[in-house]
């Protein structure tokens, strides 16, 4: 008889297998995805350490958020832009200055006389649980006194926005220099940079709109990542909280691929 979670499964698997296999060029760089992930877990990945693999649970419900994104890409596709509007979907991210790499989901662009508008969003699936934690009642409460920070996905948008700034306006000054804050602080009301968020049990959909910050908080983030590559030396031996961003956050150990490596 067939099984056909295991024919799913098998599929799953060879779809893997290919995608490793078409970004096999860059897996010395760092992935715009990552953005705010531990600094370790960064360094295992560009020095091509071994990954324990997804179970298969998790495998299906990243194919779910897979084909979710797919299926708003195909509607963006078919939809009309507006007179002047170029729409870039899945497009590649390339920042060498931070040997960074990605893929947005979705940038419309506008350019009138030597300005330039761009509108960067990234789709985001969530569970319920998740959604609740962000837009439940506690969550509005809390985030009266909250001091803005920003989290992953903030960060990974912001990621393919300055990657898309540095596309579109290659004579901004490097990333490394105080000048780029300056720059894109002159030229921020141009640039609008987007969550949309899909809850998974019961397909509501929200959008929300992250503050301009988030640029130089992304900056800041692939700087300190770079230098703490280049500078630190037997980062292999750090343990779990034995330095800044060594994890990022608490609960980063225990989701890990590289754990196997990290934790004796
Ligand atoms: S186990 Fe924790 S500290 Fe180690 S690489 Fe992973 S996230 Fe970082």
């Amino acid at each position: 008889m067939l099984n056909l979670e295991t024919i799913y499964d098998d599929y799953l698997n060879r779809l893997q297998e290919e995608r490793n296999e078409k970004y096999k060029e860059y897996e010395e760089w760092f992935s715009g995805s990552s953005a705010g992930s531990c600094y370790k877990k960064q360094w295992y990945r560009v020095n091509g350490f071994e990954t324990e693999p997804f179970d298969q649970r998790t495998k299906r419900l990243l194919r779910l958020g897979t084909i979710v994104h797919s299926d708003v890409e195909q509607a963006l596709s078919e939809a009309e832009a507006s007179d002047g509007v170029e729409v870039l979907l899945e497009h590649e991210i390339k920042m060498p200055e931070f040997n960074v790499v990605g893929h947005l989901d979705h940038c419309f662009i506008r350019r009138k006389d030597n300005n330039i508008e761009i509108y960067v969003s990234d789709l985001k699936t969530l569970a319920s649980y998740s959604w609740t934690r962000k837009f439940g009642r506690n969550a509005i409460k809390q985030s009266i006194n909250m001091i803005p920070t920003f989290g992953h996905y903030e960060l990974q948008v912001a990621t393919y926005a300055l990657g898309m700034l540095k596309s579109l306006m290659p004579d901004l000054p490097h990333f490394n220099t105080t000048e780029i804050n300056y720059e894109i602080d002159k030229i921020k009301n141009d640039i609008s940079i987007n969550i949309v968020w899909y809850n998974k049990n019961d397909s509501k959909m929200k959008t929300t709109e992250i503050s301009v910050d988030a640029l130089h908080a992304a900056i800041a983030y692939w700087n300190d990542l770079n230098d703490f590559v280049k500078e630190e030396k037997g980062i292999e031996s750090i343990p779990p909280n034995g330095a800044v961003g060594v994890p990022m956050q608490d609960w980063e150990c225990k989701y890990c691929q590289y754990k196997q490596h990290c934790i004796k």
